[in-house]
């Protein structure tokens, strides 16, 4: 029998992610007759979700929020007017592979080409990864460009998840940001603390504080569910390390497009030392038209979280536009 020695606990969970449309079905007790689930909408965007991810969905319901954000349904195959590809025109941005420079004084390295769920709703789910993959000689260019321009103070870690990549791949990387003097601020958007917890190691933490930079963890949570006891373990280790966490959701029909629903949200993640910053009106991209919230809804339910919820806990509804210098507040 083959032994699987020296994989960390967390690879050996990703890589037992759910793939196939039956199994996460089978694994919920849902009938296949009553969705309109299909695997033909993951042949473009393939259908992962993490074991423990699923274990937080309620059984026989098909209306779970957490599902809904995995599950394919046949409304991805729909072409809809206005939605397309890159509507956030990100290859504009993209003056190096690895690299993506929208704004004044910061930087996105799209660290790692997948994700350790993915979302069906992602803005990035016809993003060219594979174009987009430096390699080693790619990587030393891109720390090149960052040494050239002093007016980057932040380098943004993203992806696909960042924290996809194993230790060393991250140490090396973060270590040449780390000695490119003007860069103070390492911010790292990753949705493994929530959907993948065991991913935030000792050994990841106490390399992230050996760096000499300030460490600022954008965690991806878009409905109270998702946060059970091992997403508490994994956020306290990144708080007690003395790492600023906030939390980016996205504004999605039928998930969390209830006022109760975003009020529990910041009210949890709060619980665990995570602020909400921003909630994401959808980016249109093709197949994720069913996830749509229209506008006005959106400000009616910004207004009831202002009544129900300190300033401080009400994230801001934003949106972002091609060619714009900074995110745009929807209002
Ligand atoms: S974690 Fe983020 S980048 Fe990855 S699939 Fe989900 S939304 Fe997309």
């Amino acid at each position: 029998m083959t032994q699987i020695v020296n994989i960390p606990a967390w690879q050996v969970e990703l890589s037992q992610a759910i793939n196939k449309l039956d199994e996460l079905l089978a694994v919920l007790e849902l009938d296949p007759k009553q969705l309109n689930a299909t695997w033909q909408a993951t042949t473009s965007f393939p259908l992962r979700v993490p074991r423990g991810f699923v274990a937080r969905m309620r059984k026989g319901d098909a209306t779970d929020p957490l599902l809904r954000q995995v599950l394919p349904l046949a409304d991805e195959l729909q072409l809809t007017p206005g939605f397309s590809r890159d509507p956030l025109q990100e290859k504009q941005s993209n003056p190096l592979a690895g690299l993506i420079h929208k704004y004044h004084g910061r930087v996105l390295l799209t660290a790692v080409g997948t994700c350790s769920i993915n979302c069906r709703y992602c803005f990035r789910r016809h993003f060219p990864y594979s174009a987009n993959n430096p390699g080693k000689a790619g990587w030393d260019k891109v720390i090149e460009y960052i040494a050239a321009d002093s007016s980057i103070k932040e380098v943004i870690l993203s992806g696909g998840d960042p924290l996809v990549a194993n230790d060393d791949y991250l140490q090396a990387l973060c270590q040449k940001i780390a000695a490119i003097s003007h860069v103070t601020t390492l911010r790292i958007h990753s949705r493994m603390p929530i959907v993948l917890p065991a991913r935030i190691t000792d050994s990841l933490v106490t390399m992230l504080k050996s760096l000499s930079l300030n460490l600022v963890v954008v965690t991806h949570c878009n409905h109270a569910n998702e946060v059970d006891s091992t997403v508490e373990s994994a956020l306290a280790k990144l708080k007690t390390a003395g790492i600023t966490l906030l939390n980016q959701a996205v504004l999605l029909k039928g998930i969390n497009d209830k006022a109760e629903v975003l009020v529990a949200l910041s009210e949890r993640l709060f619980k665990q030392g995570v602020l909400p910053y921003y909630l994401h009106v959808l980016d249109k991209v093709q197949g994720t038209a069913h996830f749509e919230v229209e506008v006005n809804t959106a400000l009616t339910l910004m207004k009831a979280l202002q009544e129900k919820l300190p300033g401080y806990l009400e994230p801001k509804l934003v949106r972002e536009e091609p060619g714009q210098p900074h995110k745009v507040l929807v209002k």
